[in-house]
């Protein structure tokens, strides 16, 4: 019988075409789909650098684009959105204000091309010295938490329970005159602290410029929180590794509540002196002596006020919390970052809200693209009145002054939200005489 030598070799490889075709297809959605992510990886990165929102907060990965195989196990190791993604080929820091320092994309880089640094070479990170008790050059301050450089949650609280134990083997406290220790802040670090001070018997003031709970109080509503398992003071192991907002700060609640331990709340610390031999504390409050002090202020710095009369109204905040608490009000947002204008556009969708926003520019030349965009939809919709180029001059229960194009305007008003950024704790830092290192890109 006479075989077609073509057919007889297509027969030969037939089995190979079943396997070669999808694998061929899969290979060509794999290819489209990574090359769609780098562009739209791409767009995000541009407008990052458009908006200057270029450098991150603290720790974060450096890069080194050589060892790089753009496998993406950094990116979904990442357990924040967006901070990581490929870029032609190699992974950047796409979006870096949004890295926290988790550290996952260096633990699961298969080929050791990310090294955790602070810093970078643009902008330098001030990292203050302590030595293994958290004790700073100046004998009897103390740093924990964040501040001292590393972020995360569950190395705040173990920082701050460490401090304390050292703290509490001091000979020059229990002397009976003033406090044993003041701690400033109650993030997770700064409770940690008052429990173990507790647990110690010492002598303690907490005090906090804001509220219970730091930095994790102020998360956007249902933020999943990553963290690990951590120790705390009275309370016990706490055996969170994924969890929410809101559930962490209930079970923080609940745990102040059952240690009886006490936080002032809206206390601002002012100035910290040498006083013989001990410190005077200056606050918004008061004038106390403490024998140490324990910073436990985090790096997100104190909101910048605008110094305006009425800006102590309690209708006037430094952070959004929850959009739907201004339905039906009359609001003012100040300033002209990204969490301005994203406070303007989410209280604009609120049902019966007016909302006004305020910036001194004649441009939001410092906010993303994406919500440049919503900020002129919203008002071209008539949902939100921009007054570029404007500026605040008082606040009274009804209204607010503003002033705008050379003209006195008055606008009806039952809510203020200033967002005009933070002002940094480091050169307070550099006031008490804390050696700090500013470390560009380096570990
Ligand atoms: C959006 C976002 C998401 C995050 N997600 C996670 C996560 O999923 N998992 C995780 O582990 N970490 C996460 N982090 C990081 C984590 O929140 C911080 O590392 C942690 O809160 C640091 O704790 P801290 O106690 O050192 O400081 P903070 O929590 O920042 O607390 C500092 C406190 O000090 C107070 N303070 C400051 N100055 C003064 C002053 N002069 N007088 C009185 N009080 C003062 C402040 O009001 C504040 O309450 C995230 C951070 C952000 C911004």
């Amino acid at each position: 019988m006479n075989v077609n030598p073509l057919l007889s070799l297509v027969g030969d490889y037939s089995f190979l075409l079943v396997y070669a075709v999808p694998v061929l297809v899969m290979w060509a959605f794999y290819i489209g789909r990574r090359k769609l992510a780098s562009k739209s990886n791409s767009r995000i990165l541009e407008s990052m650098l458009k908006a200057g929102l270029t450098e991150p907060a603290s720790l974060h990965p450096k890069i080194n684009r050589d060892l790089c195989i753009a496998c993406n196990s950094c990116a979904i190791a990442c357990p924040e959105q967006d901070v990581l993604g490929i870029v032609d080929d190699k992974v950047e820091l796409i979006n870096p204000t949004h890295c926290i320092g988790h550290g996952a994309c260096a633990a699961a880089c298969p080929v050791g091309a990310i090294e955790l640094v602070f810093g970078s070479e643009k902008r330098g990170v001030d990292i203050p010295k302590v030595d293994a008790t958290f004790e700073t050059n100046v004998p009897g301050i103390y740093i924990a938490g964040e501040l001292g450089g590393m972020g995360l949650i569950r190395n705040a609280v173990s920082q701050g329970r460490q401090a304390m134990d050292a703290i509490a083997k001091r000979r020059d406290i229990r002397t009976g005159k003033g406090y044993d220790v003041i701690i400033v802040g109650c993030g997770p670090a700064g409770f940690s602290a008052t429990l173990s001070a507790k647990q110690h018997k010492l002598n303690y003031l907490t005090i906090d410029q804001e509220s219970f709970g730091g930095t994790v109080s102020h998360y956007p509503r249902g933020k999943i929180v990553m963290t690990q398992p951590a120790e705390l003071p009275l309370i016990g192991s706490v055996k969170f590794t994924e969890t929410s907002k809101e559930a962490l700060m209930a079970f923080w609640e609940d745990a102040r509540n059952k240690a009886q331990i006490s936080i002032n709340t809206g206390e601002q610390m002012l100035s910290v002196k040498k006083h013989q031999g001990a410190f005077e504390v200056t606050t918004s409050k008061g004038v106390y002596n403490t024998a140490t002090v324990l910073l436990a202020i985090g790096r997100r710095g104190t909101p910048r006020k605008l110094d305006v009369p009425g800006e102590d109204l309690p209708k006037v905040v430094y952070r959004l919390v929850d959009p739907e608490q201004y339905r039906d009000k009359h609001v003012l947002v100040v300033g002209g970052g990204d969490s301005a204008l994203e406070a303007a556009i989410s209280i604009a969708e609120q049902p019966g809200a007016t909302v006004s926003l305020s910036y001194r520019s004649a441009a939001f030349s410092r906010a993303k693209e994406k919500n440049r965009e919503k900020v002129s939809a919203a008002e071209t919709a008539g949902r939100l009145r921009v007054l570029l180029k404007s500026e605040v001059k008082e606040i009274t229960t009804e209204s607010v002054a503003v002033e705008h194009d050379g003209q006195l305007l008055a606008l009806r008003n039952d809510a203020v939200i200033v967002s005009a950024g933070g002002v940094l704790p480091t050169g307070m830092l550099k006031e008490l005489g804390i050696a700090v290192e500013t470390k560009h890109g380096v570990a």
